[in-house]
């Protein structure tokens, strides 16, 4: 059995890709921080499409359960291993940075970042040991060229940046690969409460994306046929 974890599966990008990655004959590991009735949605949308899911809840934030997690997983499945990897749990808390709290700069440092860290520091020995290992981080476009009232998004974002480029170079002999995806505007919770019309002016595109299309990229690069792209940063942004 091949088992993928998806960060913040519950939702959004989260749970398309669990779905494209269970089309792929994955076994799911469904991560969330609280949502479990949206997380049991995307298990049972998996299920009914004849794949295999469990849920798999923990605070990314928190280095103590990540490990604790992980570590029992790993114990419960000793002839096994996670192989893919998809770092896709984040928050936003949009701010200008003359305004912006303590609170909110490292609440979304802590999720994207530090999260992204203590996740793939659990598991990215066991992709190098058994010498296959896919790392997607799903970063943003926000973390490239930077946004008004984000930058502890931005920040955080590109900090993910930085650690794939790096990790890439160390994983790679071991046939691990280490890419990001950065999102434009995609259609989900994240972006529910921003002004669609005004904002899909912006998009050479002229709309927002969907969680699907992200999750077909997610996929490719999960795949076998991605093997010699490493330390790479994709944009899926409509030309954003
Ligand atoms: P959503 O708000 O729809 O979903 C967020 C997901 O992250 C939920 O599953 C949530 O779990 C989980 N999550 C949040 N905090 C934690 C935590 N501390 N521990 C574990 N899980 C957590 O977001 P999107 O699907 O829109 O975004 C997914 C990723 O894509 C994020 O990294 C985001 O920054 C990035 N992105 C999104 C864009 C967009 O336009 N939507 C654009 C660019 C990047 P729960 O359900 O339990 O709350």
């Amino acid at each position: 059995m091949k088992y993928a974890l998806v960060t913040g599966g519950s939702r959004g990008i989260g749970r398309a890709v669990c779905i494209k990655l269970a089309e792929m004959e994955f076994s799911i590991l469904i991560n969330y921080k609280s949502n479990r009735v949206a997380a049991e949605e995307t298990k049972s949308q998996i299920k009914q499409n004849g794949g295999t899911a469990v849920l798999l809840p923990f605070d990314v934030t928190s280095v103590v359960e990540v490990e604790k997690v992980l570590s029992e997983w790993q114990a419960a499945h000793s002839e096994e291993y996670i192989s893919v990897l998809v770092n896709n749990a984040g928050i936003r808390r949009d701010n200008l940075l003359f305004w912006q709290s303590d609170e909110e700069w490292k609440t979304v440092l802590d999720t994207s970042l530090n999260g992204a860290f203590y996740t793939t520091r659990a598991l990215v020995r066991y992709m190098m040991n058994k010498k296959f290992g896919r790392i997607i981080n799903i970063v943003s476009i926000s973390g490239i060229n930077g946004m008004a009232g984000q930058t502890n998004y931005s920040a955080a974002k590109a900090g993910v940046i930085g650690m794939t480029k790096s990790l890439a170079l160390e994983a790679a002999r071991k046939k691990v690969t280490v890419n990001a995806v950065a999102p434009g505007f995609i259609e989900t919770d994240m972006t529910k409460d921003l002004p669609y019309d005004e904002l899909k002016k912006i998009v050479p595109a002229n709309r927002f994306g969907k969680a699907e299309e992200v999750a077909d990229l997610v996929g490719f690069l999960a795949s076998e046929k991605a093997d010699y792209i490493t330390g790479q940063v994709i944009s899926i942004s409509g030309g954003l």
